[in-house]
């Protein structure tokens, strides 16, 4: 098991490139620890993982690493939020207040608030985790209110659709969600859309982090 070196320096370069700055979160989920102590090792820190157990067994293994940054992206059962506030350095798919309530009781003193991001259901999807768009703000100001949790944006995993304008669409509404919560005055810098198949779709619409698993990692299968 080996990363797809070449595709990894290829997007590296391409997010240097853009107008502004764009973090790579690195999806490492169901790859072995072995796969992100390599890309570790060539400067990557920002890694997900969708599976707390998983992702605990790794940091485990990695403990020895420097400067790694844990992003919890999966769907957030209430049994697996204490081990989430006490391992992980964000949350990118925090979508109700209940969750948001227990993080910040259980994020343990000794460390810094936990990163936030809320999880927008950009297009409206019955099945799809995340919060509707209308009930954005009100969920980013009540996170922001509580003292363990560090307001830092929005994402979303847009509608699977062939195409490209759809997608487009769904990206400028997340988007436009961002700034009208900036506008009423919340405190936000992270914007994260855009995985391995639509990433420069998404730095067009304004992404400042795109989330990349298969191209950089190959498939899981
Ligand atoms: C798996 C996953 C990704 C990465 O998907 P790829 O298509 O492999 O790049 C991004 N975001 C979330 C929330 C995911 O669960």
């Amino acid at each position: 098991m080996s990363i797809q070196q070449q595709h990894y320096t290829v997007i590296c370069k391409a997010l240097l490139a853009a107008d502004h700055y764009v973090t790579l979160l690195a999806v490492s989920k169901t790859h072995p620890a072995a796969t992100v102590a390599e890309l570790h090792a060539l400067g990557q820190r920002h890694f997900g993982e969708n599976q707390v157990p998983e992702a605990l067994q790794k940091m485990q293994q990695l403990q020895s690493l420097d400067d790694l940054q844990w992003h919890f992206i999966g769907p957030i059962q209430r049994n697996k939020t204490r081990a989430i506030a006490e391992h992980f350095d964000w949350v990118q798919s925090l979508d109700r207040k209940l969750i948001a309530d227990r993080l910040n009781a259980q994020r343990p003193a000794s460390l810094p608030a936990l990163n936030v991001l809320v999880q927008v259901n950009v297009d409206a999807e019955a099945q799809k985790a995340g919060c509707a768009v209308v009930q954005v703000p009100e969920l980013a100001a009540h996170i922001a209110t509580q003292p363990n949790l560090r307001l830092r944006g929005l994402m979303a995993i847009p509608a699977n659709s062939d195409d490209p304008q759809a997608r487009r669409q769904s990206f400028l509404r997340l988007q436009q969600c961002y700034t009208d919560c900036r506008q009423r005055g919340l405190d936000m810098d992270t914007l994260s859309m855009g995985m391995s198949d639509d990433w420069a779709l998404a730095l067009e619409c304004g992404s400042n982090m795109v989330r990349i698993g298969s191209a950089i990692f190959g498939s899981r299968n």
